[in-house]
């Protein structure tokens, strides 16, 4: 028996298949919300970073790296600064605060894709 497709013909289903049937669907079809994925999946990690360089992995480029470590003066800096020259000592000590690395806070962020990883406050 040759059963290869010969162009210009029909093959037949099997019997039954286009048989049509009298069950019916034991409750009505309901669509079901369409699940709509979000563009991009965000994955928050809390890392603990300290006041040095710190080697972890980016969340960001999920690439293992040493964070980039930039010191900024926190607002006790600044509230300090304020302070001292509210009580007159201007130029020199009012600006003693930014250099006490108590007043500062640590970023950590990614040196590939410059990504904020993270705060140190001492
Ligand atoms: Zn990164």
């Amino acid at each position: 028996m040759n059963t290869a497709y010969t162009p210009g013909t029909v093959p037949t289903a099997p019997y039954g298949w286009n048989q049509q049937t009298s069950v019916s669907p034991a409750s009505p079809y309901t669509p079901q919300p369409e699940f709509v994925k979000a563009p991009y999946e965000l994955i928050t990690t809390v890392v603990p970073v300290g006041p040095h360089s710190t080697r972890l992995v980016c969340f960001n480029c999920r690439r293992e790296i040493t964070t980039n470590i930039i010191k900024k003066p926190s607002t006790m800096a600044y509230v300090s600064s304020l302070l001292c020259c509210i009580v007159g000592c201007f130029w020199g000590p009012c600006l003693i605060p930014f250099c006490m690395d108590q007043c500062m806070n640590i970023e950590h962020k990614c040196p590939k894709c410059e990504a904020y990883l993270g705060r140190y406050q001492y």
